[in-house]
């Protein structure tokens, strides 16, 4: 393979830099802003779909390769950067218990650890838990990764060895009879062999030249971080579609909205508010803990959240690596590699099907 060029610094974009580059390419990655910024900087880092047992079986496949891959991609970054991405096995508890069965049956077909757990071993294990519920769900194999710390081990090791350039906006894409051979951007043209769009919720607004987007729309995610001290929160708890995620250092993040405002990355007063009474019912400890930051990230939204990985119909040399909506973080490293098998006519590593992008998305 020759030139490649990614469109999108985003974790999704930087782990396709990353497999490129193992399979001998020369990769070019051209990112408007600063690479890890967006929805990979503000994103929680949960390695799990939110409740396992709803997410399509095609997200949970390559869930599942990606969970098999991230201590590895977490130790080959530290070893490689210095920096070291803080994947820990926090285990995923779910309070909510009315879908036992269907969880528990779901995590005997795939393969997964869910465990009942009841109030007595709760009050054990989270001391400072709020709620009290006669049972509660366990996932003790369930492990969170710092974002940030990922992205910038994931930018640092690309850095000596192929051309980042940010703060240049790819505006158009190059094609000529019917082959992609390049983009233009803020800065002039830049020639290639192929293009994987990587670009997360602007994916869409990027291809709408060529007539025929992809469904991906921005879906604003908002979350609130306490300076706690570690121990308060052990483990990461969800609870009435909110989630608390312990960093090893005892700060705690507790996320997210979903909102449909469309490009405004802005953070609201009403959602600090709802968010803050959420994490102070969970722990009430947190209460007496101060609020150190409050941010909001634009997820690539995608219908069922199943992401578009492979070609670009009717384009000769145009790829797509986008639409990861909750999950790009735990579905990231699957995603980089499929999309790299389906460049290169290797044996996929999943069926890849469900993520093409003329397949009906629910
Ligand atoms: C609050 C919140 C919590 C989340 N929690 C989790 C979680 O716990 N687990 C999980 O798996 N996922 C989580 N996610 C989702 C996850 O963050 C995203 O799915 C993932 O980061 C998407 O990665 P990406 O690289 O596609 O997008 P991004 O990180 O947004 O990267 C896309 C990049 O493309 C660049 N770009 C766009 N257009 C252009 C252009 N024309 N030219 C050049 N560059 C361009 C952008 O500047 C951006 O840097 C969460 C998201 C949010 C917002």
């Amino acid at each position: 393979m020759n030139e490649t060029l990614i469109i999108g610094g985003g974790i999704i974009g930087l782990l396709t830099a990353r497999e490129l580059l193992h399979a001998g390419s020369t990769v070019t990655l051209i990112e408007m802003g600063e690479t890890g910024r967006e929805s990979s900087w503000a994103g929680g880092g949960i390695v799990s779909p939110l409740y396992p047992w709803r997410a399509p079986d095609c997200v949970t496949a390559l869930a599942a390769w990606s969970q098999r891959a991230y201590p590895a991609l977490a130790t080959a970054l530290h070893d490689e950067t210095g920096i070291d991405p803080e994947l820990t096995s926090s285990g995923l508890l779910i309070l909510e218990t009315e879908a036992l069965t269907e969880a528990l049956a779901w995590g005997e077909s795939h393969g997964q650890r869910i465990e009942v757990i009841d109030s007595v071993y709760l009050h054990e294990t989270e001391p400072e838990l709020g709620p009290r519920p006669p049972h509660a769900l366990l996932m003790p194999e369930i492990a969170q990764i710092r974002t940030p710390r990922l992205a910038k081990a994931a930018r640092r090791s690309l850095e000596q060895r192929i051309p980042l350039r940010e703060q240049e906006e790819v505006l158009e894409l190059l094609v000529e009879g019917g082959r992609a051979v390049g983009v233009r951007t803020s800065k002039g043209a830049i020639h290639a062999d192929r293009i994987v769009i990587c670009a997360g919720a602007w994916t869409a607004k990027l291809l709408e030249q060529l007539g025929n987007p992809p469904d991906i729309e921005p879906v604003r995610g908002q979350m609130i971080l306490f300076y706690a001290k570690p121990g308060l929160v052990n483990h990461i708890v969800l609870f009435n579609e909110r989630y608390i995620i312990p960093r090893r250092d005892g700060r705690v993040l507790l996320g997210s909205t979903l909102e449909h405002t469309g490009f405004a990355k802005t953070t609201t007063a009403e959602a600090k508010e709802e968010l803050y009474r959420a994490a102070i019912e969970l722990f009430p400890l947190l209460r007496r803990t101060p609020i150190e930051d409050h941010w909001a990230g634009l997820r690539p939204g995608s219908p069922s959240g199943i992401p578009y990985i492979g070609a670009y119909p009717g384009i000769e040399g145009l790829f797509l690596n986008a639409g990861h909506f909750r999950n790009g973080l735990v579905t990231g490293p699957a995603s980089a590699r499929l999309v790299l098998d389906l460049m290169l006519n290797r044996e996929p590593i999943v069926d890849p099907v469900p993520y093409a992008m003329n397949v009906e998305r629910a």
